[in-house]
């Protein structure tokens, strides 16, 4: 099994637009895929940096977590992501440990991914994504299209 790495940064920001001159043109980062998640209610745009991209998240409504985030304690850092092999196994022994997940069944993410969070209060104060990479289409139930 493949070990768990560190697969991107999320920072949550009012206005994609807005930021975009700070991380392209002043930092020279490269844009990757712009995509909404309606699930998550943000828009995401994935800059490539490096072996860690670096996503910034606009929220596309206001009772979304991550508008309620901006509200709460302005822009700013709002999650690190790791890539996990099986998110549902990874999720089982978590929830064996103790910890507190954000989410019951894994959810779809960018990219053809399944996510979920583990809660601040599970670790230390840090929002964590789990990120399982899946193969094909994904449908409105991911977790019985997942080929193991
Ligand atoms: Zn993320």
């Amino acid at each position: 099994m493949e070990s768990m790495r560190l697969d991107h940064i999320g920072i949550a920001v009012r206005s994609i637009d807005q930021a975009l001159p700070l991380w392209r043109d002043a930092l020279g980062a490269k844009i990757g895929d712009r995509e909404t998640i309606p699930s998550q209610q943000v828009e995401v745009l994935f800059l490539e940096t490096g072996e860690t991209r670096t996503e910034l998240m606009e929220p596309t409504s206001s009772d979304g977590a991550v508008s309620r985030f901006i509200e709460k304690r302005g822009e700013g850092l709002h999650h690190i992501a790791y890539r996990v092999e099986d998110l549902s196994a990874t999720m089982k022994k978590l929830e064996s440990a103790g910890s507190k997940l954000i989410y019951s069944e894994p959810r779809p993410g960018s990219h053809s991914t399944l996510i979920n969070f583990i809660h601040p209060t599970s670790t230390g104060g840090i929002l964590i994504e789990l990120v399982e990479y899946t193969t094909g289409d994904q449908t409105s139930h991911p977790e019985e299209e997942r080929s193991t």
